[in-house]
């Protein structure tokens, strides 16, 4: 019976270290690796990977040409 009190204190202790390790090895971006962060179309609020999508000078994404021309909001 000792034992396996001490079995359970022993389980419950590394429980807890795994929890307390295990927060700060969270990443500050929740993406996984070699995932591209996606971002919205500011015109049509369509999601796309940032490589692919089209920025004007103010930081703002569209997902094609037209929409850059077109500007944010929508129509
Ligand atoms: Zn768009």
């Amino acid at each position: 019976m000792k034992y396996l009190i001490l079995m359970l204190l022993a389980l419950a202790g590394w429980w807890l270290w795994r929890r307390l390790q295990g927060r700060p090895q969270a990443p500050s971006s929740c993406l996984p690796a070699g995932e591209e962060a996606m971002v919205a179309c500011s015109h049509c609020g369509v999601y796309g990977p940032v490589s692919e999508m089209l920025t004007d000078g103010g930081g703002l994404h569209y997902c094609s040409e037209a929409h850059r021309c077109l500007g944010p909001g929508r129509c």
